[in-house]
C-alpha cells in the first residue's frame, strides 16, 4: 500500500504533485508520505490484535527525524543499533523505556549511554557484552533489562548480504550459550535479563523459517522457565518484506499476526517487533531528473541525477525499484529497453538495466519508487555529491525535514595540515 498514485496524468504523493515539489526544492529528493508510514504502522498492529506487544520502529531504515516522530506519535518505540540512532530517536519523542538497543558490536561508550538515559532493553550478542553492560550498570548504580539474542540457525530473507540468523552468521549466540548467559546475567549485579531476541533477515514473505526460529525461541522460554527463571519479554524482531514489484505480492500481515498467536499465544508474555522495511519503503519516493539520453554500444541509457550515493541499494543488493515518470507518458504501453543509471564514475552506479520503459526525455522527472528504506539512510557524498533533500508530505501540506546539503556543510569541516603552509588556504 502506497499513497503515491497519478492524477490526470500527473504523480502525486497524496494530496501534492511530485512535480511541485521537484520545482522548488531540486532533484534529487527524497518524499516521504506520512499517510503511507501510518497505514503501515497501524495495518501491522491490527494484525497482532489482542496480543500483548510493543512495536519498535527500526530507525536504522529510515532514519530522518520527522519519520521517528510520526511513527512516535502512533505510540511506536524505536529499535536502534547505535548511540547515533539512540540520541535521534530521543530527539524525536521516542521515550527512552521504548527505546531497544540492539547490534553486535556496541562499545562501552555506546552502553554506558543507553544506561544512562534508561533504554527500555539491551539485546545481548556475546558473553563478554553481558559482562560489560553488568560492570557499566553497576558503576552508575542501574539495573539495566536486557534480552539474550539468539541465532536461531535458520537462514531468511531475499539476499545473501540480509540474512542474519544463520550459525555462521556474526550475530547473535547458540540456545546452549543463550540459556547459560540469561542464568548467568541473573547473577550479576546490575543486569536483569528479561528475555530473549531473534532476527533473522530482512526481506521475508514466506514465514517458514520465521516460524522454526519463533518455535525454538519458544522451547528455550519453556527450558528457562523450568529451571526457575524469569522470562517476560519475547522481541521477534524485524525482516518482514515490503512490496518492491506491484506485480509480485508482498507478505500476508494477518497471516503473519495469526502464526505469531498460534506459536507464541499461550506463553503469556510480552512481544516485541521490530519492523523497519515494511514500515518506511513503500513510504518514500526518490524524485530525480533525466540529464543526458545516449546510446552506446547498441543500448540505449538515461543518465540521472540520482547516483548510488543516493540510492545503493541496487548497486550492493541488485535491488529492483520500479520506475515512474512523473508527467505520465501519452503513450505509456509502448515500452522500449533502458538502462538507468547515474552519474558517478563507476559501471555499479546502475538503477536499471535494460528496463522496459516509457519514452523519457532530458530534463523529465522520474520517481525510483519503495525508496523510503534504506535509501537516504544509506546516503554518502561519494563524488563530493551533496546529501539529497528529504521531503515529507501530509494531505495537500509539504515540508522540507532536511535541507539538500551545502558543499560548505560537505567539506567545511575538513581541515589542510599545517605543513601545506598558510598560502594552500585559499578561500
Ligand atoms: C535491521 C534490523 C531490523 C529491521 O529489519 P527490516 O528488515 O528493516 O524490518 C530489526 N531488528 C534488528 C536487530 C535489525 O538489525
Amino acid at each position: 500500500m502506497r499513497f503515491f498514485d497519478y492524477r490526470d496524468g500527473a504523480l502525486y504523493a497524496e494530496d501534492v504533485p511530485l512535480a511541485v515539489i521537484a520545482e522548488a526544492v531540486g532533484t534529487p529528493v527524497y518524499v516521504y508520505s506520512r499517510a503511507t508510514l501510518e497505514h503501515h504502522y497501524k495495518v501491522f498492529k491490527a494484525a497482532l490484535g489482542d496480543l500483548k506487544v510493543h512495536i519498535c520502529y527500526a530507525v536504522k531504515a529510515n532514519t530522518n527525524r520527522a519519520v521517528i516522530a510520526t511513527l512516535a506519535a502512533l505510540g511506536a518505540g524505536a529499535d536502534t543499533v547505535s548511540e547515533g540512532e539512540i540520541r535521534r530517536a530521543l530527539h524525536a519523542g521516542v521515550p527512552a523505556d521504548g527505546i531497544v538497543f540492539a547490534g553486535v558490536g556496541k562499545t562501552d561508550a555506546e552502553l554506558a549511554y543507553a544506561i544512562s538515559v534508561g533504554v527500555r532493553q539491551i539485546n545481548i550478542e556475546s558473553a563478554s557484552e553481558l559482562a560489560r553492560i553488568s560492570r557499566l550498570a553497576s558503576a552508575q548504580g542501574k539495573v539495566q533489562k536486557v534480552c539474550i539474542r539468539v541465532n536461531p540457525d535458520v537462514g531468511a530473507g531475499g539476499h545473501a548480504k540480509i540474512t542474519t540468523g544463520k550459525a555462521d552468521n556474526k550475530f547473535g549466540v547458540s540456545f546452549d550459550l543463550a540459556e547459560a548467559l540469561y542464568a548467568e546475567a541473573n547473577e550479576l549485579t546490575g543486569v536483569e535479563p528479561v528475555g530473549l531476541s531473534v532476527h533473522i533477515g530482512s526481506q521475508i514473505i514466506d514465514f517458514t523459517p520465521m516460524e522454526q526460529a519463533y518455535r525454538k525461541l519458544v522451547a528455550c522460554v519453556g527450558r528457562l522457565r523450568a529451571r526457575g527463571l524469569t522470562v517476560t519479554r519475547l522481541d521477534l524482531g524485524g525482516g518482514l518484506a515490503a512490496t518492491y514489484d506491484e506485480t509480485v505480492s508482498g507478505p500476508d500481515l494477518v497471516a503473519y499476526g495469526a502464526m505469531v498467536r498460534n506459536v507464541v499465544g499461550d506463553l503469556d508474555i510480552e512481544l516485541e517487533f521490530e519492523p523497519g522495511r515494511m514500515i518506511a519503503a513503500n513510504a518514500g519516493v526518490l524524485l530525480t531528473r533525466a540529464i543526458v539520453t545516449k546510446d552506446n554500444g547498441g543500448k540505449a541509457f538515461l543518465v540521472v541525477d540520482a547516483a548510488m550515493n543516493d540510492l545503493i541499494r541496487p548497486a550492493l543488493y541488485e535491488a529492483y525499484h520500479q520506475m515512474l515518470p512523473v508527467r505520465q507518458a501519452v503513450d505509456h504501453d509502448n515500452l522500449a529497453p533502458l538502462d538507468v543509471v547515474g552519474p558517478v564514475c563507476e559501471t555499479g552506479d546502475t538503477f536499471a538495466e535494460q528496463r522496459p520503459m516509457p519514452a523519457i526525455g532530458e530534463g523529465d522527472l522520474i520517481a525510483f519508487m519503495s525508496t523510503g528504506a534504506y535509501g537516504f539512510a544509506m546516503a554518502s557524498t561519494y563524488n563530493s555529491r551533496p546529501l539529497a533533500a528529504e521531503v515529507m508530505v501530509s494531505g495537500d501540506q509539504w515540508q522540507v525535514v532536511r535541507p539538500r546539503q551545502t558543499y560548505e556543510e560537505m567539506f567545511g569541516m575538513e581541515t589542510l595540515p599545517d605543513w601545506l603552509g598558510p598560502q594552500a588556504e585559499k578561500a
